[in-house]
């Protein structure tokens, strides 16, 4: 499934109410026209409100045509870093201890496959994709 904006907060939806009890208000969606990037959580520091952050996004690629499991695991994992933020949770680095604590125990119970990195050499690409040929063998985040 190529990303846009119904699978996105479809998705989003789904995994919300599956995996986070509903707890993270729907964020803002976008698209990127990216090769190394497959998916991305952008916020702003909010000073003032209850939350602290703002204007909170999840971007996918418009580069590739995931494979539905990929496409859920990309969204929990952009959605564990939105938790994360959400909640006020220091962390030393994006995909430290804190971040692998919850990917592992949704691992455990809901039998997804959240990593820190993908390797995506083998992903189809969309007919909009930069058409490289492709001998990288890269993890991507
Ligand atoms: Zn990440």
């Amino acid at each position: 499934m190529i990303a846009d904006y119904n699978n996105m907060p479809e998705m989003y939806w789904e995994c919300n109410s599956k995996y986070f009890n509903h707890s993270l208000p729907t964020p803002r969606f976008g698209l990127m026209k990216k090769l190394k990037w497959l998916a991305r959580f952008e916020y702003m520091k909010n000073k003032k409100g209850k939350y602290p952050i703002k204007r909170q996004t999840i971007l996918f690629s418009e580069y590739y045509d995931f494979d539905e499991e990929v496409f859920r695991n990309l969204m929990v994992h952009e959605m564990i870093h939105y938790w994360l933020a959400w909640n006020g949770v220091k962390t030393r680095h994006a995909h430290g201890k804190e971040f692998m604590a919850m990917a592992e125990e949704m691992n455990a119970k809901y039998g997804l496959n959240i990593t820190k990195t993908l390797d995506a050499s083998s992903f189809k690409l969309t007919e909009n994709a930069p058409q490289t040929t492709r001998f990288w063998h890269w993890l991507w985040r």
